[in-house]
């Protein structure tokens, strides 16, 4: 059962696709933020502090949806919408867009728990091709290599 983003272990029922949805919104803000708090510049200008702060108040209000503490009805999707339109233009450098994007290329490898031939395999032979994995890991996706609930192989004879 996928859990909370926020990192609270609340589990999401799977028949909810509304809190899913959310749920995947609030990982992609929350990974927006700590990469601009890791790749920005520090002390942050004050366009980027108000712009982070902002951020934090969205990934708040979202885990309150998710937690079922908060009605749907009464959150501003348009704001969300604009803070990451906000975000996508301050991360219009290629260079950093790019080393953003294998880093969490790199994450997502390690937090599937895969080895590196089923990530080959999957890459080869997938049903995916690889910018549909690196779009799947940009929303979020739990299982970006498309392994859709196979478990990993059994080591094989030589490792
Ligand atoms: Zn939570």
């Amino acid at each position: 059962m996928p859990t909370c983003f926020c990192g609270c272990g609340r589990t999401i029922p799977f028949y909810m696709f509304g809190l899913r949805t959310y749920n995947t919104r609030g990982k992609q803000v929350a990974a927006r933020i700590a990469w601009a708090r890791e790749f920005g510049e520090t002390p942050p200008d004050a366009e980027t502090q108000r712009w982070l702060e902002e951020g934090d108040e969205i990934v708040d209000v979202i885990a309150r949806m998710v937690h079922r503490e908060a009605d749907p009805r009464t959150v501003n999707e348009g704001a969300i919408r604009e803070w990451q339109a906000e975000g996508r233009a301050a991360e219009q450098n290629p260079e950093q867009e790019q080393s953003r994007r294998q880093a969490r290329f790199g994450r997502a490898i390690r937090t599937s728990g895969r080895s590196d031939e089923e990530i080959a395999q999957a890459l080869a032979h997938g049903d995916r091709s690889v910018q549909e994995i690196m779009e799947a890991i940009e929303r979020g996706e739990d299982d970006p290599f498309g392994f859709g609930g196979k478990p990993p192989s059994l080591p094989g004879p030589d490792s």
